[in-house]
């Protein structure tokens, strides 16, 4: 059960104060934390403000942690699960060392909700951290890495070994913070189909874009010499213009 939740707990309170001191948090600042646990961030999180709901999908953790801080507003569910517009009544912060299995989710969430998201810091498996900071021309590039880039600003703080938390995990970690740019790399008129459009260009990444185009959209896009490279070798610029020409002047 612990294992499918994810649950590699920190042990060391260094370490965790270290974590949520990577962002800004203010008394009154209203913070998410997902998957408080045991509640050694949680401690770290209430010095600064008592504004916190942490979400726990584990009955036990949670009435573990209801004991351990009283004044705190704990939600057992699942995060993914959870309606945040009941919760969101203004901008929020978000802590987490997050289970690994809910890591892509929680980043389209964060993504759904960028209008009141400000920063956060999740410590997540260094091999998605690096493909999500990740430029063109690398294997690890990739829409969510495109899409989160044009709205955050994202940093690998540090990474972590399988010997900061308890169970050890199988691979290492990294604190990744992620902040929301005031103004967005570019304006995109719909988002989500951008998306669509790129988990199609990137689906078969090896093949040249022209391959994984339509015919009609090729017709659209007849002189543009973009179409004879790989989608991993274009910038989120170069991506976006693509975009743009198909479906906002089409
Ligand atoms: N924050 C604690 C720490 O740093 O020691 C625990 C981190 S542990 C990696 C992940 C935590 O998330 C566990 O407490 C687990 O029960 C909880 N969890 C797993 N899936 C969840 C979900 N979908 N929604 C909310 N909590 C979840």
């Amino acid at each position: 059960m612990g294992r499918h939740w994810g649950q590699h707990f920190f042990w060391n309170k260094g370490l965790a104060e270290k974590i949520v001191n990577l962002i800004e948090i203010k008394k009154g600042d209203f913070v998410i934390e997902i998957g408080p646990g045991k509640g050694i961030l949680t401690e770290f999180i209430l010095k600064k403000t008592e504004n916190l709901v942490a979400i726990e999908i584990d009955k036990k953790l949670a009435g573990e942690l209801k004991k351990k801080f009283e004044k705190l507003k704990i939600i057992e569910g699942d995060f993914l699960k959870i309606d945040l517009d009941s919760l969101l009544k203004k901008d929020f912060k978000l802590v987490s060392n997050l289970p690994y299995k809910i890591s892509s989710p929680t980043l389209l969430k964060i993504f759904k909700y960028r209008e009141t998201f400000r920063e956060g810091v999740i410590v997540i498996q260094k091999e998605l951290a690096e493909r999500i900071v990740s430029k063109e021309n690398s294997k690890k590039y990739s829409p969510l890495s495109i899409l989160l880039q044009i709205f955050f600003d994202m940093k690998i703080a540090f990474h972590l070994s399988p010997g900061s938390f308890n169970p050890p995990p199988l691979v290492d970690s990294s604190a990744l913070v992620i902040k929301k740019r005031e103004k967005p790399l570019l304006k995109l008129k719909n988002p989500e189909q951008f998306k669509s459009f790129l988990d199609r260009l990137f689906n078969q990444r090896r093949k040249k874009l022209k391959n994984n185009l339509t015919v009609e959209e090729l017709k659209i896009l007849k002189e543009n010499d973009l179409i004879e490279k790989r989608a991993e070798q274009l910038s989120i610029y170069q991506l976006s213009e693509l975009y743009r020409c198909v479906y906002e002047t089409g």
